[in-house]
């Protein structure tokens, strides 16, 4: 803690962070600034201070935080980079391998319930997880899949925009880019090297035979598929290689994907050895995840943007409310009185995931004995939806002021995704003795 001597204010001058770009974690009160650090109970407190020329510049090599008073300069370095560094150490010296996760999504813009539940809850418990001693559990990497997106539509004009909010829909669910690097996959060419040498070893057949691609022809009633689409798992396994990721949170049916990924990794070791290293990859485990997949307004297909049933984490109350008066329920269940069946109604599903757990036995019991309306249940489920997306709604206010903010961490994401998958590449190339 920084307190000025009597008669002596301290003169910020400048502050110059590197390697995170998180701003929001300053916090100016009056003359006091506070900048939390990344333990939570761990604050650097600068008080009763004037500043001249307050410019914070932000880089990204090391992750240093450096304030600039009184003509003196003092380094903060930031404690959960060096903590989960010391945890990775501390894992590799006792045998344990480090745990990495890459995630990503394609950017379809502003994101549903449906996400949040599926997939981005999930992701930011990852990144919390911590272990015994502290360090995290693992380190997580979050990527903007645009390629992929090329995969079903070839316009690419909304792609920056959707990109931007996304991200910050992430932002906003409790990502913490210092903690996980996001970035667009487009902007580190390596995936695309790393996916054309992996497209020499997997067959055509083999990837003819993916069930999850027969279930989007089928979806998406396509009577052709592009030479890309098909390769599709091909990229994904050079997404998760690229960044050595081992672990790969999915549902049951996506297994066959990460099983793709395992066959490729094999291929290239069994092909391919490092003179130093041996084997360059790791075959990723897949960590089976109860994804909990929100069922749609009409409560008949999962959420979809494109199906246009969807509540999105970015919604005022009054669009809330206003798309929940349409949402679909028991359709036997005419009047306030008559007894209804909750399993089959959309709006009681959202009941089991929003809805506090002391209350949704109640209004289970309620419905079934006609004493609950639809109009009054859709009400409490409004407000249910409300208290858990409030805290989110506040971070989003504050992202979504700041486009350019979004931009340098997505910036600084790419810069530290890029510097990796260079590595990667590098053993890559020098196992194949190429390039
Ligand atoms: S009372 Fe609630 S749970 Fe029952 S059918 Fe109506 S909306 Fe669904």
């Amino acid at each position: 803690m920084f307190r000025n001597k009597k008669g002596s204010k301290l003169t910020i001058s400048h502050i110059h962070i590197t390697g995170c770009c998180f701003l929001p974690d300053l916090t100016w009160l009056g003359n006091r600034m506070l900048y939390r650090t990344y333990s939570p109970k761990l604050f650097l407190c600068i008080e009763d201070f004037e500043y001249k020329v307050f410019v914070p510049t932000i880089t990204s090599k090391i992750h240093t935080i450096r304030f600039f008073l009184s003509g003196n300069c003092y380094n903060f370095f930031c404690n959960q980079s060096i903590r989960d560094r010391q945890g990775s150490l501390k894992r590799e010296e006792d045998g344990m391998k480090t745990q990495r996760i890459l995630s990503g999504m394609r950017p379809t813009g502003r994101l549903h319930l449906g996400h949040y539940t599926g997939a981005l809850e999930n992701w930011v418990e990852r990144q919390n997880e911590t272990l015994a001693d502290g360090s995290r559990a693992y380190e997580t990497y979050f990527l903007v899949a645009d390629y992929h997106s090329l995969t079903t539509s070839l316009d690419t004009s909304p792609l920056d925009q959707n990109s931007i909010e996304m991200v910050t829909d992430w932002l906003a669910a409790g990502i913490d880019p210092e903690k996980s690097p996001v970035f667009r996959q487009s902007r580190i060419k390596e995936h695309t090297e790393l996916f054309l040498i992996f497209s020499m070893l997997i067959t055509a057949s083999r990837l003819e035979r993916n069930p999850t691609l027969k279930d989007q022809i089928r979806d998406l009633n396509m009577d052709a598929i592009t030479y890309g689409h098909l390769g599709y798992p091909v990229l994904q396994a050079a997404d998760i290689l690229l960044y050595k990721g081992n672990t790969v949170p999915v549902g049951e049916d996506q297994i066959p994907h990460v099983e793709i990924t395992r066959e490729i990794a094999r291929r290239f070791n069994n092909q391919y050895q490092h003179p130093g290293t041996g084997s360059v990859f790791e075959e990723p485990e897949p960590k089976i995840t109860r994804f909990s997949r929100l069922v749609g307004l009409d409560g008949t297909a999962k959420m979809s943007k494109s199906l246009g049933n969807t509540i999105l984490l970015g919604d005022t109350e009054e669009e809330i409310t206003a798309k929940m008066r349409k949402a679909v329920t028991d359709t036997e269940k005419l009047r306030k009185n008559d007894p209804g069946r909750p399993e089959v109604c959309a709006v009681f599903s959202y009941h089991k995931r929003f809805t506090r757990s002391q209350d949704i036995d109640e209004i289970e019991k309620e419905c079934r004995s006609g004493a609950l309306g639809c109009v009054d249940c859709k009400k409490r489920c409004v407000d249910s939806i409300i208290r858990e997306l409030a805290p989110l709604h506040e971070k989003r206010a504050f992202y979504a002021d700041k486009p350019g903010l979004v931009r340098q961490i997505l910036e600084d994401g790419e810069q530290r995704a890029r510097e990796r998958a260079q590595a990667t590449m590098r053993e890559v190339r020098e196992a194949m003795r190429l390039g």
